[in-house]
């Protein structure tokens, strides 16, 4: 039978239980049976002795011979213990669970395999529910091996597909095949790595004779899924390159210019020219921009946008700047609007509040072109705003906004405007490669001349007036602090309790200090207005959610207490810590937590104390976390990857990215006919996920 048969025709597999594979396991064709991969091997490559047991091992398998049985009645328990020995010593099973059964299964003198974790008590090894089997040559063959193991829901344990059982399902699929498994990479790519074929890699990684044909097994689907995934992002590249036209901004004209001698408010770093160059050359070319510009928190990524923006201008487009909240779209527009002022330029703002006439006000001056810039939140890509000419869209912090979002961006305009996106949310290069394999990326590595680093450290709850010494201490310096409290989804009130116990704790504490308050639920307006405050020192400490983490710019500000700080994921803590450092003087980071800590949340503080690079801490998260839930992952529905694991292999990663970009530079179009089999299995992997190509 054929690798696109449905399920059901599967010798065993009648409707109840096609219907179970498909619901619980998205299991419809043979094909994606034979791609249901173990989650892990259980090595039972060898019988150990008694002799050789030991608390410290894992799961062993041994032959014995059972002596007695006998049930051991303590009180209302039961439990029923067989004494086995083999040449080197003897042992102890037991079963509190199916005791019935199982005293009429085991039989005194018979020798079986026993399988289990063994454990000593009083002297005495024991396994507990060891899996049995009465030993023979047939037994002994197929007990020796590395075991698979399946993921099995309880609807599938309930139809008989445990691990056990989607075991035998594919040992019955192999049997059944009538025709060989088709090889999905051409052939002289397995030559050159000396890779399984296909068929073999299916069957070795579901029943490997070794760790060794294990491993190349697993190379060979790692490198195969990793591979396509590249070489669809490449191809997509190139036509995007190829085919969507640009608008050209031919010329660096008075605005650029004038901004650049005459009003600029300090001196670039050599990083933020790199990267103003790379947008110039870029939008020069007639081709289409679509660029992610990564730089750490304060790099200053706002004046390479605005100097893109002007060079829109200069060339009779349009620009826009797209931020994810209002706070920031406001900033955003009083920075901007304050370094253009004195070259008498407008700069309009839209967001949610923005009231019906100021909107309509908008609407027409941006419709007619007489308004050149544009600040927002995603009010911007409402169908009601009409560009006379959108040259550029920037939008900062992009991983705020969904895919679908930033898509509509393109429709402003009769062919897409040039876009740049913006993130302060380092991404390791090897997630940057698989998911945004389409943008090219620009990195500003460098921060601004005379920032001193933000010294983090780590203190229990325990500590805590020392905390507060050390803050009224600053504050009488003239410094403002920040106290962030975690956001709790799961529960709004308790949210706000938290933030409001901790308002009237430090109230308490610090009766001489005004003090500001930020959260979600509040309206833009009064957020805004606290903010000010804040801004205009009027008040000392503000005491916030997250809503302040993205973007917000206080220079005076120069302590960040994170209350909790085990709630938060690694980026975001250095996202918060980013507020701070932005001016003068020293910065502090104060993460506190409860003195009980997982691992990962010792991993997470200590990496913190120990370093403020960006990239270093997206690498430990992605260690930490793994690539499904690193910030900006979440939404790219890309990372369909059933074996790869982008955190651990990076390197195939690098090598699959290598061969798939050489191929494509012999043969753009994949026409020769040894890379057929290529067009094939990347049609294959794309059906249903085409929608993806085209955005971000
Ligand atoms: P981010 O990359 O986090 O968006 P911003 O663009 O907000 O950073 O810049 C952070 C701060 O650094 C701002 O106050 C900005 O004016 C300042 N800044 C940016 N570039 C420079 C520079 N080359 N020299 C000095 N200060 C700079
Ligand atoms: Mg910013």
């Amino acid at each position: 039978m054929k690798l696109d048969t449905p399920i059901a025709y599967l010798k065993g597999v009648g409707p109840r239980k096609a219907d179970v594979l498909k619901t619980e396991a998205g299991i419809h064709t043979f094909a994606d049976l034979l791609e249901y991969y173990p989650y892990r091997h259980v090595d039972r490559t060898r019988f150990y002795t008694i002799r050789e047991l030991s608390e410290d091992l894992p799961y062993v398998q041994l032959r014995v011979r059972v002596k007695e049985v006998e049930m051991v009645e303590k009180g209302r328990m039961k439990r029923l213990v067989a004494r086995v020995v083999d040449p080197t010593g003897q042992m102890e099973l037991v079963w509190f669970q199916g005791i019935k059964w199982m005293k009429d299964v085991i039989r005194p003198g018979a020798d079986y395999i026993v399988f289990g974790k063994v454990t000593s008590f009083k002297g005495v090894y024991n396994m507990a529910h060891p899996e049995l089997e009465p030993l023979s040559e047939k037994s002994v063959h197929n007990a020796l091996g590395l075991h698979p193991m399946y993921n099995s829901t309880e609807k599938m344990k309930s139809a008989f597909l445990d691990s056990k059982g989607m075991g035998q399902l594919i040992g019955l699929l192999f049997q059944n095949l009538s025709e060989p498994i088709p090889e999905t990479l051409p052939s002289y790519v397995t030559q050159i790595m000396k890779m399984l074929s296909k068929a073999d890699s299916l069957r070795a990684i579901h029943k490997p004779r070794s760790t060794e044909e294990l491993a190349k097994a697993e190379f060979r689907l790692k490198f195969e899924e990793l591979f396509y995934v590249r070489l669809r992002l490449l191809m997509q590249n190139r036509v995007r390159k190829n085919t969507w036209k640009g608008y050209p901004f031919a010329q660096v004209g008075e605005l650029f210019n004038t901004f650049y001698n005459h009003h600029l408010p300090f001196q670039l770093t050599n990083a933020q020219k790199r990267v103003i160059k790379e947008v110039r050359f870029d939008t020069s070319t007639g081709k289409h921009m679509n660029r992610l510009i990564q730089g750490d928190v304060g790099s200053g990524k706002t004046i390479v946008a605005l100097m893109a923006m002007l060079l829109a201008a200069d060339n009779g487009f349009q620009a826009c700047l797209m931020a994810p909240t209002e706070i920031l779209a406001q900033q955003h527009h009083r920075g901007l609007q304050e370094l253009l002022e004195p070259m008498g330029i407008e700069i309009g703002l839209l967001t949610g509040s923005t009231k019906q006439s100021e909107r309509k006000r908008l609407h027409e001056a941006l419709q007619n072109g007489s308004l050149r810039f544009l600040v927002g939140t995603h009010a911007i890509i409402e169908p009601a705003v009409k560009f006379a000419n959108l040259g550029l869209a920037v939008i900062d912090e992009q991983h705020r906004f969904g895919v679908a979002q930033r898509a509509r961006i393109y429709t402003k305009n009769l062919q897409p405007p040039h876009i740049l996106v913006m993130t302060a949310t380092p991404i390791p290069r090897t997630l940057a490669m698989t998911l945004y394999g389409e943008l090219d990326v620009s990195v500003i590595d460098e921060l601004p001349p005379g920032r001193k680093p933000v010294i983090t450290r780590h203190m229990y709850d325990n500590r805590r007036l020392e905390m507060f010494g050390f803050l009224r201490q600053e504050i009488e310096k003239g410094r403002q602090a920040y106290i962030v409290y975690p956001l709790i989804e799961e529960s709004e009130k308790l949210d706000l309790k938290h933030l409001e116990d901790g308002y009237e704790s430090i109230k308490r504490q610090f009766p001489e200090y005004k003090l500001s308050i930020v959260h979600g639920r509040m309206t833009a307006s009064a957020k805004e207005f606290e903010m000010q405050q804040f801004l205009q020192k009027k008040t000392q400490i503000m005491i916030a959610t997250t809503v302040i983490e993205v973007g917000v710019n206080v220079p005076n500000a120069s302590i960040m207490v994170i209350e909790n700080a085990e709630r938060f994921g690694l980026s975001q803590l250095h996202q918060l810590r980013g507020r701070v450092g932005r001016g003068a003087d020293q910065s502090f980071c104060i993460l506190m937590t409860d003195y009980k800590l997982s691992e990962e949340g010792r991993t997470r503080m200590q990496t913190m104390v120990r370093t403020n690079d960006g990239f270093e801490i997206a690498e430990v998260d992605l260690q930490l976390r793994g690539p499904g839930d690193t910030e900006g992952t979440r939404q790219s529905g890309m990372l369909d990857l059933k074996l790869a694991d982008l955190a651990k292999d990076q390197k195939i990663l690098g090598l699959a990215n290598d061969i798939a970009e050489k191929i494509l530079e012999k043969d753009p179009a994949l026409n020769a006919s040894e890379n057929q089999v290529l067009k094939v299995e990347l049609h294959r992997r794309s059906t249903g996920r085409t929608m993806w190509s085209k955005i971000s």
